[in-house]
């Protein structure tokens, strides 16, 4: 049995250390959580409702706990998983009036009797979660899915196994029938291993790579519903817009909060040509300049830690290099940080004007900038993508806004907010290599369970009246 052992980036020292889950024990998962299931959709809902509030309960007491755990695991400021704790709490209402509004039961009077609308859970949920948020985004595919009366089957990252313990644990403390949730560790091969059971639905957050291939892997199974949150390229258009301080604040919380390590962070800063986008790219940049990444626990707070390894450093920095090799210009250099370890990196701003750059995810703190010279070119510049997940417009005219919200292809589109702005209860999900139009979020019921359209009669009555060409 291998050894699973996570690591805080900012520290550079082993926080925790399990076992990794073996084939037989994800095939032993998968089943427990088959035989569950039918009694599990079977309950009324307010025994689900019951049970997931009971979780939310030992989220709350644990919450200061998790949130340190989280800190430690992945080196992100302390603020920052305070928030994702409170998050994860959130969304267990959140997701109990979805379940009601989105799917749920509805019925109206016919001639006949009655319409029913009613959804049914899939079956057993694999939920395969990413390391950014390792709480707060599997959660909301495991909250949604219990409550519309799936099973599930949760593979926390492999950077983040600590964190997806602790979940189980305060799941284990809900009391759920066995077999309910289960809880597997491992890397991908674990994940594979997961998806080759026969499993229901596959509710995933993660890479884009990754989610193209379970597309392909799933494309002769469409029993299997797939819900892919993906990553993007995300443009942030800034266009007439006179408070430079203002919108360096926005341009910097879109592209460099969580140390770029948000799916919706912006990648691409679009700006006009000459003057007006000089005088953003200094504000920009003297922004950069006073934001501190150190270790989560260090005072003065930090606005951000590190990444979430030192492989991801070097991949970051590499990708970055190779773009100044293909002939970007850096305004901001990146590189490590004197005196912390290899996980930490300087925020980077490259101007990549006419340089042609791979339309890829840098996961980093690296923003790209391009100067165009109308705002037509911008919209254009900002469609150049095959991701579509975030986007945003910052702007004094409010009629560039009218033109860009008609124009943009992104499932969340921000205007004069960062394009890190997300709410609970929205709909979170991308289009294009971002996703599968399954969005998450406040939409995650959508997924959890399938509608099913019924015409009831009271009793056995003969139709002949509604029957046409009868002899
Ligand atoms: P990742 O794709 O590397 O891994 C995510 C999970 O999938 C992990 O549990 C991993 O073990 C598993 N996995 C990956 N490849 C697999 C395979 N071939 N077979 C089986 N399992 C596999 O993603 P990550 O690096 O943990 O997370 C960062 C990525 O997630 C970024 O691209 C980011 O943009 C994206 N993300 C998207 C959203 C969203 O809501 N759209 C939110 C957060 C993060």
């Amino acid at each position: 049995m291998s050894q699973l052992t996570s690591i805080d980036p900012a520290a550079d020292q082993v926080v925790w250390q399990g076992a990794e889950s073996t084939p037989g024990q994800v095939a032993d998962a998968v089943a427990a959580a088959r035989a569950a299931f039918p009694d599990w959709a079977d309950r009324p809902r307010q025994d689900r409702i019951d049970a997931v509030k009971r979780y939310q309960a030992a989220l709350k007491a644990r919450a200061p706990e998790m949130a340190q755990a989280i800190s430690r695991e992945t080196g992100k400021a302390l603020w920052e998983t305070t928030a994702e704790l409170g998050s994860m709490q959130g969304k267990v209402d959140i997701s109990i009036r979805a379940y009601d509004e989105r799917t749920g039961e509805r019925a109206n009077d016919t001639a006949f009797g009655r319409a029913v609308l009613r959804h049914r859970p899939h079956g057993v949920a694999a939920v395969l979660g990413p390391f950014n948020f390792p709480g707060h985004l599997p959660n909301g595919h495991i909250v949604p899915a219990l409550l519309a009366g799936d099973t599930v089957v949760f593979k926390p990252s492999e950077e983040t196994p600590w964190t997806g313990q602790l979940m189980a644990e305060c799941l284990a403390e809900a009391d759920l029938p066995a077999g309910v949730f289960n809880l597997v560790q491992g890397g991908r091969e674990v994940g594979a291993a997961l998806l080759d059971q026969p499993i229901d639905a596959l509710m995933f957050t993660g890479s884009g790579a990754a989610g193209a291939h379970f597309r392909r892997k799933f494309a002769d199974d469409p029993h299997v519903i797939l819900a892919l949150e993906l990553g993007g390229n995300n443009p942030l258009v800034v266009w007439d817009a006179a408070d430079v301080e203002a919108v360096a604040g926005l341009v910097v919380q879109s592209a460099f909060v969580t140390t770029g390590q948000r799916c919706s962070c912006a990648r691409r800063l679009i700006v006009p040509e000459g003057p007006q986008g000089d005088a953003i790219i200094e504000a920009v940049a003297a922004l950069v300049d006073r934001l501190i990444f150190a270790p989560w626990d260090s005072q003065p707070e930090p606005y951000g830690g590190p990444l979430i390894s030192k492989a991801a450093a070097a991949a970051a920095l590499k990708a970055l290099q190779d773009r100044i090799d293909a002939g970007a210009r850096v305004i901001r250099a990146s590189g490590p940080v004197d005196n912390l370890p290899g996980a930490f990196v300087r925020p980077a701003l490259i101007d990549v004007t006419g340089v042609h750059v791979p339309d890829e995810e840098m996961f980093a703190p690296f923003l790209s900038v391009t100067r165009v010279a109308t705002f037509d070119a911008a919209i254009q510049e900002a469609n150049a993508t095959r991701y579509g997940l975030s986007a945003g417009l910052v702007s004094d005219d409010p009629a560039h806004w009218d033109r860009f919200i008609r124009r943009i292809r992104a499932g969340v589109v921000n205007f004069n907010r960062p394009t890190t702005g997300a709410a609970g209860d929205m709909p979170f999900g991308g289009l294009g290599a971002s996703g599968n139009h399954r969005p998450s979020a406040y939409y995650a019921a959508d997924y959890c369970a399938y509608p099913v359209a019924s015409f009831e009669a009271a009793g056995v009555k003969n139709i002949e009246g509604e029957m046409k060409g009868l002899r």
